[in-house]
């Protein structure tokens, strides 16, 4: 279902009204977690003056310590739903758990399943159930072909709906936190019509890391990327040594408009 074999023309993915697809780079920010109303509107003020058309953000936080921050859950979701309100971008929020489902598509604009749970196949039909866009992250140890089997068990419930999102996968390297597949963008987009995005902020791990790994993404014909940002990221409770800051904005607004995308 989501080949390209079957389907020559690249697809368009709408997200409450926003395109990602082919002839456009599509710029998705915002906080790695939902931790205040504050911080959110502040995070999303800053996504929308870099040029994001959507606004991302965790309520549910995938932790590898189960001592971390877990996230505000559904008060969290009450959040972005207000941050939405107040600014008008759609939201992009992680789903973990098959249970929350129903719950996060009630809030959410697009679903995003995580890296970690890239073979979760209940969670996978069950957001192909739920009605909403999916962004799907390349799990962080998977080969191309299982991420779009994994897209295919999506797909199969009725949701065409899909964006794939390379977000870097584990390597023999330690100056980063992953490698970012960079190849990944025109494979992935050859062999199947869904858009694809790339995440330069968990593929790197670092601040300084992003932009090049931004104009990297977006040179090599990703549909858009997906980037942290945090008003004060250091008291950000989750990945604030990834996130950009105020003075970042103006050079990825400059990535963005400096790319024509490939078509
Ligand atoms: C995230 O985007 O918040 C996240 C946890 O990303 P990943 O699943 O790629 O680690």
């Amino acid at each position: 279902l989501v080949s390209r074999e079957n389907h020559p023309e690249r697809s368009t993915v709408h997200v409450g009204g926003v395109p990602i697809g082919p002839g456009t780079v599509t710029l998705i920010a915002g906080p790695c977690a939902v931790e205040t109303h504050q911080q959110t509107l502040a995070a999303a003020r800053m996504a929308q003056a870099a040029g994001a058309v959507l606004l991302r953000g965790g309520a549910f936080k995938p932790r590898t310590s189960p001592y971390a921050f877990q996230g505000l859950g559904e008060q969290g979701l009450r959040i972005l739903a207000d941050v939405r309100a107040e600014t008008g971008l759609p939201i992009v929020t992680e789903v973990l758990d098959v249970r929350d489902v129903e719950l996060v598509a009630s809030y959410a604009d697009m679903l995003q399943i995580g890296t970690r749970n890239m073979q979760n196949f209940a969670l996978l039909q069950a957001v192909g159930a739920a009605g909403r866009p999916v962004m799907l992250k390349r799990g962080m140890t998977a080969t191309i072909e299982e991420w779009l089997m994994a897209a295919e068990y999506i797909a199969q419930r009725g949701n065409l709906d899909i964006v794939l999102c390379e977000r870097g996968v584990r390597t023999f390297e330690t100056a980063t936190r992953n490698t970012l597949d960079v190849s990944a963008v025109p494979v992935a987009q050859r062999l199947s019509h869904l858009p694809v995005v790339v995440d330069p902020s968990h593929s790197g791990g670092h601040r300084d890391l992003v932009l090049p790994l931004t104009r990297a993404a977006v040179a090599a014909g990703a549909d858009g990327v997906i980037i942290d940002v945090h008003p004060q990221p250091e008291q950000a409770l989750v990945d604030g040594p990834q996130a950009l800051v105020e003075a970042d904005l103006g050079a990825l607004a400059q990535i963005m408009t400096d790319f024509p995308p490939l078509l």
